[in-house]
């Protein structure tokens, strides 16, 4: 089966009068256990395809399947709990909450707020012991750790990560990839933008973006 599905998808921002396709008839398929890497220049339309793949924004054209179930046909609160259990999001700037502990930011998007679930979690990704750690208390390394934890606190089907080594340096990069290469051996599928070679190595299968279009 697959986790996502996009469909002669367009994206068209207006800006004014003028009038930008971001996205321009892109078509996937995501199988369960995938681990794709996307990449492509700058403006060629990643962050939008990403953010359509988590709900975080809606085609203009098109149409978006996220296990199995269409996504402009359910109403706003349902798109909202899809997004919120079935979709772990990283970003290339970590974005843990700064007044708040590891253990705090993991346990903040959970449906039902556990803190022995999110010491588990942070186990899971070797931060065994730090759970009291404020992020400026952490490594970027760490931080980033923390964040994946956090991604999988509602035990996600897919994550979505962009740019997830964009601020880390290749020791770090490659950590932060290999915990992502044992998620996906578990079963999660995974989606990566990337500039980075190295990161989308990792990765089973590569596509390029250019012009919001997949390139073949
Ligand atoms: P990438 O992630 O590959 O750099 P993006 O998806 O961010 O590309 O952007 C694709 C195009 O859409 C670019 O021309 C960008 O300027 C434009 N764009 C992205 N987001 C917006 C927005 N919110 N409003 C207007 N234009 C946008
Ligand atoms: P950048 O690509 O500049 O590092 P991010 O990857 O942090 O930016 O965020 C990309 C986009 O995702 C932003 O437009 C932001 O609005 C959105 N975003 C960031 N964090 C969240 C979140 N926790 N939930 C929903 N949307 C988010």
């Amino acid at each position: 089966t697959d986790i996502l599905k996009v469909k002669e998808v367009w994206k068209t921002y207006k800006m004014g009068a003028e009038e930008i396709n971001a996205l321009q008839g892109v078509d996937f398929k995501l199988e369960e256990k995938a681990f794709l890497a996307v990449m492509g220049p700058s403006g060629s339309g990643k962050s939008t395809l990403l953010h359509l793949a988590g709900i975080l924004d809606l085609p203009t054209r098109g149409e978006v399947f996220l296990q199995g179930k269409k996504i402009t046909e359910l109403s706003s609160k349902e798109q909202a709990h899809l997004r919120r259990t079935g979709i772990g999001f990283v970003f290339q700037r970590f974005n843990l909450l700064s007044q708040l502990t590891a253990e705090e930011n993991v346990m903040l998007p959970m449906i039902n707020p556990d803190k022995k679930k999110a010491r588990e979690l942070l186990d899971r990704v070797g931060l065994e012991g730090k759970y009291d750690r404020l992020p400026t208390q952490l490594s970027g390394g760490e931080e980033q750790r923390v964040a994946i934890a956090r991604s999988l606190a509602n035990d996600p089907l897919l994550i979505l990560a962009d740019e997830p080594t964009g601020e880390l340096d290749t020791a770090n990069s490659q950590m932060i990839m290999e915990l992502l290469t044992d998620l996906n051996a578990e079963g999660m599928s995974i989606i990566i933008v990337t500039h980075d070679p190295m990161a989308a190595e990792y990765a089973h299968k590569t596509v390029q973006m250019r012009d919001g279009k997949i390139l073949d």
